[in-house]
C-alpha cells in the first residue's frame, strides 16, 4: 500500500488526481482541460455536418459526463473556479447530446 498520491501525468503539472480521476491520470483541471477541448471539437465537427467518431461522442457523453458529476458530487471543498468549470462543461455535454439527437448527427462506427 503506498500513500503516495498519484500525481497528474502532464508534464510540468504536480498536482494531485482525485480518484475520480485515476483512470485518465489526470489532474481535475487538466482533465476539465482535456474534456472542454473534445466537447469543443465534437461541437464543431456537429455544426460543419461531418460524422462524429463514435468513440469520441461515448467518450463525452458517458465517461466525462458521469466522471464530472462524480466529481461535483465528491467535492467536499469546492475551488468556486473548477466547479464553475464542470458546470459549464455539464452544459455543454447536454447542449452536444441535444444537438446530435436533433440533427440526427452521423456516428461513425468503427468497422
Ligand atoms: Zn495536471
Amino acid at each position: 500500500m503506498s500513500t503516495t498520491a498519484r500525481q497528474c501525468h502532464r508534464p510540468g503539472c504536480s498536482s494531485a488526481i482525485p480518484p475520480a480521476l485515476v483512470c485518465t491520470q489526470l489532474c481535475v483541471n487538466h482533465f476539465l482541460d482535456e474534456a472542454s477541448v473534445r466537447a469543443e471539437q465534437a461541437f464543431a465537427y456537429c455544426q460543419r455536418g461531418e460524422p462524429l467518431r463514435s468513440a469520441d461522442l461515448e467518450w463525452l457523453l458517458s465517461d466525462a459526463l458521469a466522471t464530472v458529476q462524480h466529481l461535483e458530487a465528491g467535492a467536499d471543498e469546492p475551488d468556486a473556479d473548477q466547479r464553475d468549470r464542470m458546470l459549464e462543461l455539464v452544459l455543454s455535454l447536454a447542449n452536444l447530446h441535444e444537438y446530435a439527437a436533433h440533427h440526427s448527427i452521423p456516428i461513425k462506427r468503427p468497422a
